[in-house]
């Protein structure tokens, strides 16, 4: 059985990021075991006839952190194109300028003079003390925006996403993702003057061809400096060695392999992997988180589309919560004159995901297209495609934040870390998983050094 010093579970970007960090502070015989026969995970672009689709829903590369931005454009070996954010809110009819609150001047009258009457008493009286603190997101919405934005678009749109009543998400999901604008500029927006919210996703960043380059840019870096890509190769379960409890075995369909330490990145929820170092009191609990499937549906159109980067839609009778035109993040992904985009769908549990006809979805897609005028006729549709995650959003709800504390020590006791957007079942941006695998890099390596020395 080949022994290695780490093995990483996964080889998206959190996998991909930490064998990256580890290999370059010096650690060698690291393994990444990927269940697919590609790495990257989301970061998939995939080629369609003509069109470039990343068919892992929208993404696109922004930061807080100046550094780690810098860094993640600095390992693109492909070009990569920088925007200003044009985002619109399809309300009523109109694109309404993203988010909701800074783009108030678009709206009727009557419906400006409603959010913002509604948003200055609530303010009023969230500083005089009268309201009740908040308990979860759909408290929280109303706390901070008032009545009207949260009933207008806020409560709709994150209903149309999340598919579950808002009172179940907790407010560890809520702080520092979804914006909390300043007074000052919601009635700024409202009388008509110019002001930007969510500011530091004002820029952003594109590779030119489709976001899979991050993944293979790192990929090739990892095998430069010696790391090991283990393709189609799923873990099927992870054990204690029954020689020393310094090693864990990782069983594959064909092969096992013996490891000093596990960078575990694939769902947490997935018990069976990891039925045999975790209490079944945990085991039980910790297969009851819950996250929430998508489709993410490609359309190659014939036709230029508006200038708009990407549109969120609230409204019921559209089944796409989120369409993003990639052909405006670059031309590259849609011949000369047509247009790339990717509508998502997300879906309330993985059977009603995967049982969705594939026609019917792609029908539904163009019918909401339609009738926002984004296209003219189904005519315009050259291709579509639709691709299926069985995860894309954790939920924050009361279950994770009690049992996600026990699992991480239990496991980090064995050498066993949880990492990424799944694997530690965390709301992560690629700049955070970025931050992350750094952190993490440290940790590994002074673990490694402790049992060395036991
Ligand atoms: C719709 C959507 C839009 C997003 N948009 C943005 C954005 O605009 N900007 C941004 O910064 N971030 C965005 N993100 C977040 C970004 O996608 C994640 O931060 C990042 O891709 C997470 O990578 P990961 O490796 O943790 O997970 P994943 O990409 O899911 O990788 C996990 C890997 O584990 C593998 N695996 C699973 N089970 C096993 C097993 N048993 N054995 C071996 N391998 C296994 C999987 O095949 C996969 O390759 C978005 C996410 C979603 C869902």
């Amino acid at each position: 059985m080949k022994h290695y010093r780490v093995c990483i579970v996964g080889g998206g970007l959190s996998g991909l990021t930490a064998a990256y960090y580890l290999l370059r502070e010096g650690v060698r015989n690291v393994v990444i075991i990927e269940s697919n026969s590609h790495a990257g995970g989301l970061l998939r672009s995939e080629k369609v006839g003509d069109y470039l689709f990343d068919i892992g829903g929208s993404h696109i590369m922004f930061s807080r952190n100046y550094r780690v931005l810098s860094e993640m454009l600095s390992l693109l070996t492909d070009d990569y194109v920088a925007h200003r954010r044009n985002t619109k809110i399809y309300y009523k009819g109109l694109f309404v300028k993203y988010p909701f609150e800074n783009g108030l001047g678009q709206l009727p009258p009557i419906e400006r003079y409603e959010c913002l009457k509604e948003l200055i008493n609530t303010y009023i009286m969230r500083i005089k003390g009268e309201l009740k603190e908040p308990e979860n997101f759909y408290e929280w919405i109303l706390y901070v925006f008032g009545k009207s934005i949260a009933e207008k678009y806020l409560i709709p749109y994150n209903e149309k996403l999340w598919k579950v009543d808002l009172r179940e998400i907790t407010l560890d999901w809520v702080r520092g993702r979804v914006p909390n604008p300043p007074l000052e500029d919601v009635i700024k927006a409202a009388t008509g003057i110019e002001v930007e919210g969510y500011k530091h996703q004002l820029f952003f960043y594109y590779p030119v061809s489709g976001i899979e380059s991050l993944a293979k840019s790192l990929i090739s870096r990892i095998v430069r400096l010696g790391g090991e890509l283990r393709y189609s190769s799923p873990a099927v379960t992870i054990r204690p060695c029954s020689r020393s409890d310094k090693i864990k075995n990782i069983e594959l369909p064909e092969d096992e392999l013996a490891c000093s330490c596990v960078i575990y990145t694939a769902p947490l929820s997935d018990m069976r992997l990891l039925k045999y170092v975790v209490s079944s009191e945990i085991a039980r609990g910790v297969s009851k988180l819950r996250s929430i499937p998508l489709s993410v549906v490609g359309v190659g159109l014939s036709r230029p589309i508006k200038p708009i980067h990407w549109m969120y839609f609230p409204d019921r009778n559209t089944v796409f919560h989120r369409v993003a035109v990639l052909s405006n993040y670059s031309p590259r992904t849609a011949p000369t004159g047509g247009s790339a985009l990717i509508a998502e769908v997300s879906f309330p549990d993985v059977d009603s995901m995967l049982s969705a006809n594939e026609d019917r979805l792609v029908r539904r897609v163009t019918e909401g297209l339609e009738s926002a005028g984004l296209i003219k006729s189904i005519k315009d549709v050259e291709t579509a495609r639709v691709w299926r995650w069985r995860h894309a959003y954790v939920l924050y709800d009361r279950l994770r934040r009690s049992i996600l504390p026990k699992v991480r020590a239990e496991l980090i006791s064995q050498g066993i870390f949880l990492h990424g957007r799944f694997g530690s079942w965390e709301y992560l941006n690629m700049d955070a998983v970025f931050m992350k695998s750094k952190e993490l890099t440290k940790y590994v390596i002074k673990y490694l050094q402790e049992i060395q020395h036991k």
